[in-house]
């Protein structure tokens, strides 16, 4: 039998993500079509103690499957890390009558949505929405695929004008942590090298590298950088690269925020209605602490304290080796 569930709210946190909107749209909907009231909570958790938790029907969501960013905005909240944060925004939902929770974000949003269910007893999901892809149990987070193609739209528009004139440049793209990003768009933009903050790349195996793209006559080379890399960012590694490598005028390009917009890719759309349509059954179901996610194109539930703890950055040997194969 379903659980007695009557109101549910949804919120995006942390880093917005191309998709987000797309995932809010289905997420309201499947709520609505279930029989359910929906709220939507602005600017994340400082939306729910700010008590900025406003009723949603079906045609508040028209229109924006295509939009990037979130209509729902986002905030980083330090306030929700406190006990008396969580207590307030507690009060806030309790005064609606709201029992259920959907969370779109990265791992902080998820700690925090943790944090909040085993407290009070609300029932939450979360969805993973973040261009960096690096939550475990889901082969894709929300954004990822719009990032990377956004990222490779910029590089060949870089290549265009590096092959112009023998240039050598360094692209620096987003990734703290997860060499995701880099690594894709390496491979999509036929990258000469990439950097990725989960391996030690040496100057000295960087320089050999373009040495010998140099030796066989490439006009250009494109090198990409994780932000996250231990020896600094594109800048600090084009500086090294240069004092040993002078065959090409060197230019630096750190793409930042670009890589967050844009309307999102289909797949991002698709997966975000995926996502929002099983997080509802999810709460339907009386399920909470689940995060959904995508395994080999299945949906796919896992508890969020595994998504947390067992996130690990496996770093993929195999595409990284053939990235050096196809770019001799
Ligand atoms: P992301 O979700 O993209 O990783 P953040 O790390 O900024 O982004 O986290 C988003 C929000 O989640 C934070 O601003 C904060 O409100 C909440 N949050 C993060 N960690 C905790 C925590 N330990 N307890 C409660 N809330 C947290």
């Amino acid at each position: 039998m379903r659980p007695n569930i009557k109101n549910i709210a949804v919120l995006t946190s942390g880093g917005d993500a191309p998709g987000m909107n797309a995932c809010i749209r289905a997420v309201v909907r499947t709520g609505i079509y279930n029989g359910i009231n929906m709220f939507g909570v602005l600017q994340g958790y400082q939306g729910l103690i700010n008590n900025n938790i406003n009723p949603m029907d079906a045609r508040s969501v028209s229109n924006i499957i295509h939009l990037g960013g979130t209509i729902l905005k986002t905030a980083r909240c330090l306030e929700f890390k406190t006990e008396e944060g969580l207590d307030i925004a507690f009060a806030n939902l309790k005064a609606r009558d709201i029992d259920g929770l959907i969370v779109i974000g990265g791992d902080g949003t998820f700690t925090g949505a943790q944090r909040f269910a085993k407290k009070h007893g609300v029932k939450v999901i979360g969805i993973p929405g973040t261009i960096d892809n690096d939550l475990s149990g889901s082969d894709f987070t929300l954004g990822y695929d719009t990032a990377i193609n956004t990222v490779i739209e910029a590089i060949d528009k870089i290549r265009d004008t590096a092959d112009s004139h023998d240039r050598l440049f360094f692209i620096e793209v987003m990734g703290r942590d997860s060499g995701c990003i880099a690594l894709r768009s390496a491979i999509a933009s036929g990258a000469e090298a990439v950097l990725l903050p989960e391996r030690e790349t040496s100057v000295d195996e960087l320089v050999a590298q373009l040495e010998s793209g140099a030796s066989t006559k490439k006009s250009s080379s494109i090198v990409i950088v994780s932000e996250g890399h231990k020896d600094g960012g594109a800048y600090d590694i084009a500086k090294k690269v240069k004092e040993r490598f002078n065959h090409y005028d060197t230019k630096v390009t750190i793409l930042g925020h670009l890589q967050r917009g844009g309307s999102p890719s289909s797949f991002d759309r698709i997966l975000g209605s995926r996502l929002g349509f099983a997080a509802v059954n999810e709460i339907l179901k009386g399920s909470t602490m689940q995060m959904v996610g995508l395994r080999g194109n299945e949906i796919h539930t896992t508890s969020i304290e595994d998504a947390l703890t067992k996130h690990s950055f496996k770093l993929e040997n195999d595409l990284l080796e053939m990235t050096k194969v196809l770019s001799i």
